[in-house]
């Protein structure tokens, strides 16, 4: 379009009152990418626990890892991995662990162990990584930067990290560092929401599918992701501890 027809527009625009509507649409998508990363890798993972009545209390151990793929612009998952793992130093379900993950004995005796799992995530890590054309290198002035984001620092900064700690297993550089969305949350709307399920239904937004299911979660935290964005809130990295 050139620039009289442009202002021909911008004029009956103007007429018809509908100057403001074109206004704020143009400051949306200049916030959208105005955001650092243009993908987020949204993680929630599940692993063995037992309930506060319980004698016996081990370490967490992942039992499922899953991840959607998320683009900032379109406000899209555009691709989904999961992966049931099998624990090795607990290897039983307790019941309390199997009610509130809904995880069943069968799909962690069928999984691999972490070392392995690790392995299929890294893999399905890179097939994103080609076929998004992503960055991983948080410093990289790449367009597409990618960074895992978080319902708090639990699932890579304590769980994952402890984890693979114990299991002398060797994390990539990109598993240090995440977005902590409830961090985030909680200083943009300056309250604690009650969980995930909380704060979408603080944003007006409803759970889809089981709380506690790794891949529902991951897919719920997306959906705030996006709420909170057409909120203006910048999705900055959490700084490393
Ligand atoms: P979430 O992402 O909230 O589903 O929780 C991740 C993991 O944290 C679960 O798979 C459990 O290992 C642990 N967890 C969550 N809630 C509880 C709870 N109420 N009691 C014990 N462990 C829990
Ligand atoms: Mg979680
Ligand atoms: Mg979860």
């Amino acid at each position: 379009m050139d620039q009289q027809e442009n202002s021909k527009l911008l004029e009956a625009a103007r007429c018809l009152n509908a100057v403001e509507t074109i206004c704020v649409k143009k400051e949306l998508s200049k916030k959208l990418t105005s955001q650092p990363f243009s993908y987020l890798l949204v993680l929630d993972f599940e692993a063995t626990c037992w309930s506060k009545e319980d004698d016996f209390k081990a370490p967490n151990e992942v039992i499922e890892c899953p991840c959607v793929l998320y683009h900032v612009e379109t406000n899209r998952i555009v691709s989904e991995f999961q992966l049931y793992v099998r624990p090795v130093e607990n290897p039983i379900l307790s019941e309390f662990c199997m009610k509130l993950t809904g995880i069943r004995q069968s799909q962690v005796d069928g999984g691999f162990p972490l070392d392995v799992s690790l392995m299929l995530f890294k893999k399905w890590l890179e097939e994103m990584r080609k076929r998004f054309a992503l960055s991983y290198d948080i410093y990289s002035s790449a367009e597409n930067k990618c960074i895992f984001a978080t319902w708090s620092d639990w699932d890579l900064g304590v769980c994952l990290k402890r984890e693979s700690q114990r299991k002398r297993i060797t994390l990539p550089e990109m598993f240090t560092t995440w977005i902590d969305v409830r961090a985030i949350y909680c200083s943009h709307y300056l309250r604690k929401p009650k969980g995930l399920y909380g704060a979408l239904q603080e944003l007006g937004l409803e759970f889809v599918g089981r709380e506690h299911c790794g891949l529902d979660d991951a897919r719920n935290t997306a959906k705030l992701i996006g709420a909170m964005l057409a909120d203006g809130v910048l999705l900055e990295r959490t700084p490393s501890f």
